[in-house]
Parts: structure tokens; C-alpha cells; sequence
């Protein structure tokens, strides 16, 4: 239980919010201009219209998050978050090991009686 909670309520590699929101009726120099001033060089950042913000690349938003998460593998409704950069090795295995425990677990119970 304890890593299925970690899970939940890490972060999953939330690309953060800019300062300030990004003008998107702005030409092509002030985005440029804009991009520079969010330390963003990677020409390979998008741009997320829901966040109105620039994401890495591999980043993807989720809906039900509501937010963009750097290399999202997945939303998982297991632990109700997004599988991402920062989570997706650690607790995914946790959690797989975990089932795996509890599927052995079950198994001998049954075979028990
Ligand atoms: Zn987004
Ligand atoms: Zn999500």
C-alpha cells in the first residue's frame, strides 16, 4: 500500500506553468522572443494549447491530469496519475512486483483449500 499511495502522489514530470501566459495571437518573432525569455532553445518544444504552455520533447498532455507530463507513458487509473519521466521506473515496478506478490499470494491461498 505504501508505494501504491508514493505513487499516487508523486510527480510524474509535470511540465511546469511559465511566468506569464503565452500570447498566441503574438507573431512568429515575439513567440520567438517569448520562447528565449522561458529558456526554451530545443527547437523540438511544442507548444500544448490546453496549458497554453511549451513542453519538452515526448511530453504529452493528459486530460485527466489536466496537465502536460514529460515522457507520459500513460494515465494510470490504478493510481490515479500519469505514469511520466520522473515516476514511470520506480513505482511501476513497485506496483508490478506488488501484483505479482499478491497473485502468488492468492494462488496459494486458493491451492490452500
Ligand atoms: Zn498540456
Ligand atoms: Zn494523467
Amino acid at each position: 500500500m505504501w508505494s501504491h499511495s508514493k505513487a499516487s502522489f508523486s510527480d510524474p514530470g509535470v511540465v511546469l506553468q511559465p511566468k506569464h501566459n503565452l500570447d498566441f495571437s503574438n507573431n512568429q518573432i515575439d513567440t520567438n522572443a517569448a520562447m528565449l525569455e522561458n529558456g526554451v532553445r530545443n527547437r523540438e518544444w511544442s507548444i500544448c494549447s490546453k496549458c497554453e504552455t511549451y513542453r519538452p520533447p515526448k511530453a504529452h498532455h493528459c486530460r485527466i491530469c489536466r496537465k502536460c507530463i514529460r515522457k507520459m507513458d500513460h494515465h494510470c487509473p490504478w493510481i490515479n496519475n500519469c505514469v511520466g519521466e520522473f515516476n514511470q521506473k520506480i513505482h511501476t515496478v513497485a506496483l508490478l512486483v506488488e501484483a505479482l506478490l499478491f497473485g502468488i499470494f492468492v494462488t496459494a491461498v486458493m491451492t490452500d483449500q
